[in-house]
């Protein structure tokens, strides 16, 4: 657990989280008489023994939370908020979208898992690399539960003294936000721009059919805005976010151009152990690999630079 004092008195806290990431960072500030808390965590033992950890340290009553808001549903920045709310009694709040995502992917009558094994065999991915899949996604469950009862948010909302602009950034989640604040110019960047590492922008069954078009015009919405520091929800705080947002941006141009040149009439799988294939990937990983590549040639199809044969598997070309 790491605490970091940031400006307008608020906190940068690193928990743990059992990915390559090693830390998710949340962001706490005082407003008045109560704390806010942006991000939580995800559920497992190490998280909550630093929560407790970092409440000590702060000296805080975890009821001096009021709030908390949830950048986006995945995980490791959600996983956790069901277990703060009971810890806290705070009101929970995200974006419309990914409350319902939350629900389609963890409620009772979830059904995910089963679309996204139908997802990977309709792309041509091998039955076992499929169930290995599946396995791995039900075990999450007990990462995210108990589910938190969660409120939409959107315009603006208050903390750490200043007016923040809710701003609905879709690309990495459906209903990613970010918080912007004017006068700072300061952005709470969740895991819509990172620094090294590429956010994840993958295809799913109930969410966006257009993810890395929502993802590139997500990051042309924050460029507009010309801010000057970025709080990620991983690693380091970007400082030349222009900079980065270009980068990223040029990223998934090459990425496009390579999946263009490989989309020879062969299956979204077939394409991503192409691009992988450097790499041992867990089922985990793979899961990632697969919607990414997916995502990369729905995006080319609609742009009309290849065409998806629906044959079985699918294939583009
Ligand atoms: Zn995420
Ligand atoms: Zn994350």
């Amino acid at each position: 657990m790491t605490i970091e004092k940031i400006a307008l008195n608020g906190y940068r806290i690193g928990i743990p989280i059992p990915f390559p990431m090693k830390f998710i960072y949340c962001y706490l500030y005082k407003n008045t008489d109560h704390y806010v808390l942006i991000d939580v965590g995800f559920n497992y033992d190490k998280a909550k023994v630093a929560w407790e950890e970092a409440f000590k340290e702060l000296n805080i009553d975890p009821k001096e939370i009021k709030t908390i808001y949830l950048t986006h549903f995945h995980p490791d920045h959600s996983g956790l908020s069901g277990w703060m709310q009971q810890l806290t009694d705070a009101d929970v709040y995200m974006h419309e979208i990914d409350l319902h995502m939350l629900e389609r992917v963890w409620g009772e009558n979830s059904t995910q898992t089963k679309n996204v094994e139908e997802m990977n065999l309709i792309h041509g991915v091998p039955h076992q690399l499929s169930k290995d899949i599946s396995s791995h996604m039900d075990l999450i469950i007990d990462n995210v539960l108990p589910l938190p009862n969660v409120k939409p948010i959107s315009g603006e909302v208050e903390f750490g003294n200043r007016i923040w602009e809710v701003i609905h950034t879709p690309g990495h989640s459906n209903g990613h936000i970010c918080f912007y604040q004017k006068d700072e110019k300061l952005l709470i960047a969740g895991d819509h721009i990172l620094d090294k590492i590429t956010p994840n922008i993958s295809f799913w069954p109930g969410a966006s059919q257009t993810p890395l078009h929502d993802y590139i015009d997500s990051l042309h919405k924050i460029r507009s805005l010309q801010v000057e520091r970025a709080l990620p929800g991983h690693g380091i705080v970007i400082e030349n976010v222009n900079e980065r947002i270009s980068e990223l941006i040029h990223h998934h141009e090459q990425r496009l151009a390579e999946m263009e040149d490989l989309a020879q009439g062969r299956s979204a799988y077939q394409i991503a152990e192409d691009i992988f294939a450097h790499k041992e990937l867990s089922a985990h990983q793979w899961r990632f690999a697969i919607a990414e590549t997916i995502a990369h040639l729905e995006y080319l199809t609609q742009e009309n630079r290849i065409k998806r044969v629906n044959s079985s598997p699918v294939v583009y070309k």
